[in-house]
């Protein structure tokens, strides 16, 4: 392996995949480095905008949503068409692996191992630390660097070590079972449709979903709240959806982290991106999209970083990314504060998804990660409607 790289990656989900082969793609000599051998827990939702923005191929999509079921603690259910597209199914096995091929195909150089500690040589150069196997045996080894990208997830290692200033992002730890598909499919069962579950006895601040996902589901829940049983949760989820003695694939867990980082990089040579960074938005816990910008993101100011000398380039990444999405992150912050405090609050945001505006705006927005600024009666009337909901006013 070569020993001194322009830029070394440290992980190999969307965020370090898509920033190793934006490096690689700019010519830059770029070590992909991966703890290998697990699959990260996901739910695999995907908007259109990653598909087009990222150049995702259809045959990823393990299935299509082409309809969101809202579930109120009451049992009301409101079924939400998308209308003119669908959201993408991914399987993280196989999703995760291609990103890393396709970075390989473009010039970045994988290697599994994982990631122990930064140093500096005297020269001034970062040195990752890491360690791998070799013939079975376990070996630590050591490349040098001129940029350093943190991609190694929620409690990112890199991030513990070089970007001070912050404390760690608060998590709700998500916890999903992935389920085989019957042969004979219960009744109701919709492989088109994502259901999400809004009520205190699946999550008491956040929500439980079931996403199919072609031949499984993907079915779990999250919360913040330590003494809750997800478990228990995820079982009552799957006796509701006809899915109690389906065949479990997976058990599995990790943590989302619900507020990005105040700063993503330590000003000369080390930059966050994806969970590193915090990014997974509130409320939905949607984090695969803005893990691949800001994989993208991290990489363009690294590219700076290397044209220029200059580490201050580096906080570019955070300011681009903030810039276009910071505003949704903050209402929807505000939403998953609001909302998801207490059954009666849940039943009233199902009975708002009634509303036509309200998801045209919400899929829009999910569905191309812009606020939509075409349609300001809508937004006048989701106002007023919202406000008689607040005080109570409207009927649940
Ligand atoms: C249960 C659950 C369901 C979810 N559902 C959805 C969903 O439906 N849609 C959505 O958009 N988002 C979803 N998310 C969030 C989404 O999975 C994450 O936001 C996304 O994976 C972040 O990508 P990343 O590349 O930043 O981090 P990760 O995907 O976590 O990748 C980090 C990589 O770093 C590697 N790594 C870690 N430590 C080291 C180390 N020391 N050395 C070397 N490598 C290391 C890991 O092996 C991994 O490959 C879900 C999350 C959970 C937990």
């Amino acid at each position: 392996m070569n020993s001194t790289f322009d830029a070394v990656v440290v992980g190999g989900g969307p965020a370090g995949a898509t920033a190793a082969q934006t490096l690689a793609e700019r010519g830059y000599q770029v070590l992909l480095l991966d703890r290998a051998g697990r699959i990260k827990p996901c739910g695999g939702a995907i908007p259109p905008r990653a598909i087009r923005d990222f150049d995702i191929p259809d045959e990823l999509l393990v299935a299509k949503a082409r309809s969101a079921r809202m579930v109120a603690p009451s049992g009301h259910r409101v079924d939400i068409p998308i209308d003119n597209g669908f959201v993408g199914m991914v399987d993280r096995e196989v999703f995760d692996e291609w990103l890393r091929e396709r970075a390989a195909a473009r010039g970045a150089q994988r290697h599994d191992g994982t990631f122990d500690r930064l140093s500096r040589d005297p020269d001034g150069l970062s040195v990752v630390h890491f360690t791998h196997r070799i013939d079975g045996a376990e070996v630590q080894a050591r490349v040098r660097t001129r940029a350093v990208i943190g991609a190694d997830g929620a409690r990112s290692r890199v991030a513990t070590q070089a970007v001070r200033g912050d404390e760690p992002a608060p998590c709700v730890f998500a916890y999903h079972e992935i389920v085989r598909r019957p042969a004979v499919a219960p009744e109701g069962y919709d492989p088109a449709r994502c259901d999400v579950v809004y009520d205190a006895r699946c999550s008491p601040d956040f929500y439980g979903w079931v996403f199919p996902h072609g031949d499984t589901l993907s079915i779990g829940t999250g919360s913040a709240d330590k003494g809750f049983s997800l478990r228990a949760a995820t079982a009552r989820l799957r006796a509701d959806s006809g899915m109690a003695n389906a065949e479990t694939v997976r058990r599995e867990g990790a943590p989302l982290p619900m507020r990005p980082l105040r700063k993503w990089d330590n000003g000369r040579d080390v930059v966050l991106a994806g969970d590193a960074a915090g990014v997974v938005a509130p409320a939905s816990g949607e984090g695969i999209y803005y893990a691949m910008l800001g994989g993208q993101l991290a990489a363009e100011a690294a590219v700076e970083l290397l044209r220029t000398g200059d580490g201050k380039v580096l906080a570019q990444a955070r300011k681009r990314f903030m810039k276009a999405h910071g505003t949704v992150f903050r209402v929807l912050g505000i939403m998953q504060w609001f909302w998801y405090r207490n059954d009666r609050l849940r039943e009233r945001f199902v009975k708002i998804c009634e509303d036509v505006d309200v998801q045209r705006l919400t899929f829009e927005s999910y569905m191309n990660k812009e606020l939509v600024r075409r349609k300001p009666m809508a937004h006048v009337r989701i106002f007023f409607k919202d406000l008689a909901h607040l005080l109570g006013l409207a009927r649940v």
